[in-house]
């Protein structure tokens, strides 16, 4: 099983794959984890990379799938990978498929996680006293935000199409959203 987890930015996608990660055993492929690695090991494209994100805007289509074909391609994750943050726009989501089906896979569920803009702006202000995130500052979050609304919400209307998509409230409390998304996911495996 392959699943897509998107939401705007400080929706709880980096809890959320990790809990889907432990309970049922699938590799949780965080491409926002993946380029802040690159930025720290200093090299010429972590600097590029660095100022991108740092404006709140995406990184390139063709860094980020180099990125993840490393794990598509790896027998390891074979039909276990969880995607948090990937796709963020529809030529990504294409590209994804595109690349699944290369190495005999497919997305199974496509799982958006909804916060209001208040929401976002709350909890990336805790998060920024917690974390310290470089990309983290309330003006960046926003940023982000529009970027989400412009580029990652079209790709809602591609997983609606294909079946896929299942919305989860986002602002319940985290148990709740485990137990709902569990229940989700268990029906899919049947
Ligand atoms: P995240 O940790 O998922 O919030 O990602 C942090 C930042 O990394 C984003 O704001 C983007 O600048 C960049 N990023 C992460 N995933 C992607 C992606 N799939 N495509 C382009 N940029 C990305």
């Amino acid at each position: 099983m392959n699943i897509v987890i998107f939401g705007p930015p400080g929706a709880g996608k980096g809890t959320q794959s990790k809990f889907v990660g432990n309970e049922f055993d699938l590799y949780q492929l965080s491409t926002g984890e993946l380029l802040r690695k690159e930025i720290d090991n200093k090299s010429k494209l972590g600097l590029k990379i660095s100022s991108i994100i740092n404006s709140g805007e995406l990184v390139s289509d063709l860094i980020v799938s180099e990125l993840i074909e490393k794990f598509i391609s790896n027998k390891i994750y074979k039909n276990r990978l969880i995607f948090d943050g990937y796709p963020r726009s529809l030529s990504q989501a294409e590209n994804l498929d595109n690349l699944l089906k290369k190495h005999g896979q497919k997305i199974d569920l496509a799982l958006k996680l909804s916060v209001s803009l208040d929401t976002v702006k709350k909890r990336i202000s805790e998060r920024l006293a917690q974390e310290n995130r470089a990309d983290d500052s309330e003006e960046i979050a926003v940023k982000r935000y529009k970027t989400y609304e412009k580029s990652t919400e079209p790709v809602i209307n591609y997983y609606k199409k294909s079946n896929l998509l299942k919305v989860v409230n986002g602002e319940a409390k985290i148990s709740d959203i485990n137990n709902e998304i569990r229940v989700l996911i268990d029906a899919i495996k049947g």
